[in-house]
């Protein structure tokens, strides 16, 4: 089994014209069903994130800022990023499903989890929201493991075709974070060259690898998994997390490394092999972009099928 996160709370974070809108989340929901994997999958209920849970990422003045600007009834808080009445809510419960997909994992009550959540989060830094995040979930829930649930190493596998800065600059010293990603370069948000390799008690933790448009699939994947197997021997990680893009999707709008749907079954695979050889199989993984909503539903499903049947 694997725990699948959904909520129709997320579909209210209304984004108005925007690549970033809720039939996003509808077409996947359509299709998992459609494919009979929903009915294969626990569905969990969860509570919102707490200040506490936030506040070990976010300022706390930011998450209060957030709070306010959506119950004013939102806008454009930055060039990219679009708040409605319901965001700050959809955005704390999305945080809260990553923490609690965590504690029911590293409790053993499963082996993994898909949190399939809106707004995504991997580009919110401490103080910002940008391109489309306003929490930064995954990392809101690798601190979830670490302080609640006593882990002393995490790994965060990043696959979204635009790197993770936010990720990265949260646990850039950390030491007990790991931080790996592949994605697009040059690109947005403009971090993530490979001299990026974290700082301190982190110096070693970070791992990027910026691919070139036009790479050939077959040296992305050796790329992907030969840098992921290399910090995983490092990091020797408790427990995996996924920020799950699909964006790298050739049929993508906005983003585009020319992936197939299938190409995320085999991303998902050695994600879950590095995740057996240090974590006990433990993956959480949670959704971040993915813009052609089809393909983005399609890419979900081999990623869950994956997921419920590791090879
Ligand atoms: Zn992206």
């Amino acid at each position: 089994m694997t725990l699948l996160y959904t909520n129709p709370l997320f579909q209210q974070h209304v984004t108005g014209a925007h690549p970033e809108h809720p039939r996003r989340l509808a077409a996947i929901e359509a299709h998992l069903k459609e494919i009979g994997l929903a009915d294969r999958c626990t569905q969990p209920q969860w509570q919102f994130a707490t200040l506490e849970q936030l506040a070990r990422i976010h300022d706390p003045g930011y998450v209060e800022q957030i709070q306010k600007y959506a119950a004013a009834g939102g806008g454009r808080i930055e060039a990219d990023t679009v708040i409605s009445e319901r965001s700050y809510d959809a955005a704390i419960l999305a945080a809260g499903a990553a923490c609690d997909a965590v504690r029911r994992v590293v409790g053993s009550e499963d082996q993994s989890a898909l949190c399939l959540v809106r707004p995504p989060g991997h580009h919110a830094r401490p103080h910002d929201a940008m391109g489309f995040c306003l929490f930064n979930s995954i990392a809101v829930a690798a601190r979830c493991a670490v302080a609640e649930h006593q882990l002393d190493r995490v790994l965060i596998v990043d696959w979204d075709v635009h790197h993770g800065n936010g990720t990265q600059e949260m646990f850039w010293e950390d030491g007990r974070v790991g931080f790996f990603s592949i994605h697009r370069w040059p690109f947005y948000p403009g971090t993530g060259d490979s001299n990026e390799t974290g700082g301190g008690r982190g110096l070693g933790w970070i791992a990027n690898e910026p691919v070139k448009y036009g790479t050939p699939l077959t040296e992305f994947h050796a790329r992907f998994e030969r840098s992921l197997v290399a910090l995983a021997a490092k990091v020797r990680p408790q427990l995996v997390l996924i920020s799950a893009g699909f964006d790298a999707h050739r049929q993508d709008p906005i983003g585009s490394l020319d992936l197939e749907v299938v190409d995320f079954a085999r991303l998902t695979q050695i994600v879950l092999a590095a995740a057996r050889e240090h974590a006990g199989g433990r993956v959480v993984s949670v959704l971040e972009g993915g813009y052609n909503p089809q393909r983005l539903a399609e890419s979900v499903g081999v990623h869950l099928n994956a997921l419920l049947k590791p090879s």
